[in-house]
């Protein structure tokens, strides 16, 4: 997955344009695959830095990783790592991230799954593959509009395998890495003859682990993982929209035999509002102003999404379905931290149908005075 694209260049988090680029000439020098002939560490950084100057010098791309990190770009990169093998059987499937509605569900289920216990312990799949990456897990959440606008720390509880304490996932007595198989040389399979084939096998002596255990952890039988409750608190930033995909790397299920863990990603789905109709950082609202304030101008109260009472001023003859702006009282901008988008007071008018005598008689009056045929004023 992405490194942090600061770290890569070395550059500060508030970092200028300028400091940027000088920064990326430099290591762009340093790693170029010229002066490098033959050496993949640093073809590997040369990657990594046009990566990270990729994002940094997108003003962009750049906000988008201060918000919301590697998820930014999740769509386009997490592809790569794929989400996870299958529990269930030897092959591993792959899906794509921008593809598949049905990916959800069956990862959805594959979770809850864990949480009843539903497929038979890590040793169910051993004979897949020597090391195994953990599965990639997701979740989802709906939240309201306003926790949208503060951010929210959301706490997540299910189980999962995890990597054994005891032995650090080597499933080995003293916690220290099992030798390499002899027999397979680590890869897990064998080939055998069959007549005028050649078939690949299980390693029949290392179980197709690839390595070969002795002594055996007496915590989790020699898996080196454990299945666990867990509780994972993910900070759901301010001015998330719905939709968005937020990861959290290495989080998800631990992998066997010393692969890596997956990830975990939370899906945040935004609650339509009552009172706020969300157009990118912008809030709209539909109010009902008196008609005598339209005519005339005055002032209205209006409440914020965050509880604030403003006072707006309607200027005279503001139609209806005119939009009112209320500068920097809409969602958080995410262009940079503390700039919100606008409130827009769609204006609406509701006919009075309970009036006094008195107000009837005066209304009566003013209708009177109409200056035209039609009966316009
Ligand atoms: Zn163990
Ligand atoms: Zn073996």
């Amino acid at each position: 997955m992405n490194k942090n694209p600061y770290e890569v260049l070395g550059v500060a988090r508030d970092a200028s344009d300028a400091d940027i680029k000088k920064a990326y000439h430099k290591l762009v020098m340093k790693y170029h695959p010229d002066r490098n002939p033959d050496d993949k560490s640093a073809e590997e950084k040369f990657k990594e830095v046009n990566n990270a100057f990729d994002i940094l010098k997108d003003p962009q791309k750049r906000a988008a990783y201060d918000r919301f990190g590697d998820a930014a770009f999740a769509g386009g990169n997490a592809s790569g790592a794929g989400f996870g093998g299958n529990p269930f059987g030897n092959g591993a499937f792959h899906f794509d991230m921008g593809g598949a509605g049905g990916m959800e569900d069956i990862l959805r289920e594959a979770m809850r799954g864990f949480g009843f216990g539903g497929f038979g312990g890590p040793s169910g799949g051993r004979n897949a593959n020597a090391q195994r990456a953990g599965r990639d897990l997701l979740d989802e959440v709906v939240i309201d509009l306003k926790d949208a606008f503060f951010g929210k720390t959301h706490t997540v509880k299910f189980s999962s395998n995890v990597q054994c304490e005891k032995c650090h996932g080597y499933g080995t007595a003293d916690g220290k890495a099992a030798p390499v198989c002899p027999k397979c040389g680590g890869a897990g399979v064998v080939h055998a003859r069959q007549g005028f084939f050649a078939v690949e096998q299980p390693c029949p002596e290392c179980n197709g682990l690839g390595h070969k255990i002795d002594k055996k952890c007496s915590e989790c039988d020699g898996s080196g993982v454990q299945h666990k409750h867990r509780t994972i608190e993910v900070k759901i930033p301010a001015g998330v929209e719905d939709g968005t995909r937020l990861r959290l790397a290495g989080q998800g299920e631990a992998g066997l035999s010393g692969g890596p863990a997956g990830d975990f990603y939370l899906d945040i789905r935004v609650r339509p509002d009552k009172r706020f109709v969300r157009q990118g950082a912008d809030l709209i609202m539909r109010m009902d102003v008196p008609f005598t304030t339209l005519t005339l101008g005055g002032e209205i109260e209006v409440e914020t999404i965050d509880d604030k009472k403003l006072s707006v001023k309607v200027p005279s003859g503001t139609q209806v379905g005119e939009k009112l702006r209320v500068r920097g009282h809409g969602m958080p901008s995410g262009r940079r931290s503390g700039t919100f988008g606008d409130l827009y007071i769609d204006v609406a008018v509701r006919v009075p149908t309970k009036l006094t005598d008195k107000q009837k008689k005066i209304l009566a009056e003013f209708a009177e005075t109409k200056s035209d045929k039609k009966g316009w004023f």
